[in-house]
């Protein structure tokens, strides 16, 4: 019986590439031994993406288009492939290909002899710019440091078996870290390094601001240590306030009132700078459940153009 494998593409305004890539994806992902098919994801772009991909599936009819209503993000895109995949096996790659499709079939091969997740991990980060690195290194070191896994090199990159496909559509989670959740479910998994190639034409499409909230988001879904930390803080400050009160007492006994007027300022700037950054991090604790109990899909699909009868 020919196996399924499906491969899983977000798609965000690359309406300049997308057509050849998908394409090229199909050719080098193909072996003898499965069947493929591919759902691009179109995650509201505002370009002609859409149509690229629309043409594609008219030439291969193994490609299909999945449409957003808006940009609702690529872990969402991620979501919805998998949500749509029919495969015994799903591979979830970029459509610039960064990810080479090469490596599917080494992939599916792992596949075949038993293990469930197969991860594609970057033997080194290509030649993204010197303070990405930086930026990457951080993250990867404090999530390491408060959910206690290492994604250092990890990447969307990854072949899922129908089970784990399952697994992590189950879950109830909306705001979701795809990398993250594979990693922490910890299936039988094997990993095949490959070097990032440099984008096939078209830019990123993740600014500065874009990539530091998907950090902080991701960090806060896989540890509540920053809320313990808030008690840390609490403590240190209430110890600094005790030494601080003594002294001033002391110092009234001796008689000598000192001269306090820096020491208040000081005082005053320092627990109200804590007290703020204590709120600021049970506030976005907060809205974070408030995004989960509001229970809104992680997406919406574009509605097919109705018949006009
Ligand atoms: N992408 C997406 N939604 C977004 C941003 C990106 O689906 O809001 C897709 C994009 O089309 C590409 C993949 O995610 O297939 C990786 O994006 P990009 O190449 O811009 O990021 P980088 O490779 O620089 O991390
Ligand atoms: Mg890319």
């Amino acid at each position: 019986m020919a196996h399924l494998i499906s491969l899983v593409v977000p798609v965000f305004n690359e309406e300049a590439i997308i057509l050849d890539n998908l394409a090229a994806i199909l050719r080098a992902a193909s072996g003898d031994w499965y069947e493929l098919e591919l759902i691009a994801v179109d995650d509201g772009s505002r370009d002609r993406s859409t149509q690229q991909i629309e043409k594609a599936a008219a030439i291969d009819s193994r490609i299909r288009c999945v449409s957003f209503t808006r940009n609702f993000g690529k872990e969402a895109a991620i979501h919805a492939g998998l949500a749509n995949a029919k495969g015994d096996a799903v591979v979830v790659l970029d459509g610039d290909l960064q990810h080479p499709p090469e490596l599917i079939p080494q992939m599916a091969d792992y596949w075949r002899k038993g293990l469930f997740v197969v991860e594609a991990v970057k033997a080194d980060r290509g030649n993204e710019r010197m303070h990405d690195g930086l930026f990457a290194y951080a993250f990867y070191a404090l999530f390491r440091r408060f959910a206690g896994l290492d994604l250092r090199g990890h990447s969307d990159f990854k072949l899922l078996d129908r089970e784990v496909v399952d697994t992590y559509l189950a879950f109830p989670e909306r705001q979701r870290f795809f990398r993250g959740i594979i990693g922490w479910a910890g299936y039988p998994s094997a990993q095949i390094p490959f070097t990032v190639a440099e984008r096939a034409g078209g830019a990123t499409s993740w600014s500065k601001l874009k990539l530091l909230r998907y950090a902080i988001n991701n960090i806060t879904s896989f540890s509540s240590l920053p809320l313990k930390l808030v008690s840390l803080l609490g403590i240190g400050t209430l110890a600094f306030g005790g030494v601080i009160g003594i002294l001033s007492l002391a110092r009234k006994f001796e008689g000598k009132a000192i001269d306090g007027f820096t020491t208040v300022n000081l005082l005053v700037i320092i627990i109200g700078g804590a007290i703020l950054i204590s709120l600021g991090i049970i506030g976005h604790y907060v809205a974070r459940l408030y995004d989960e109990v509001k229970g809104r899909p992680a997406y919406l699909i574009k509605p097919s153009k109705k018949n006009e009868t």
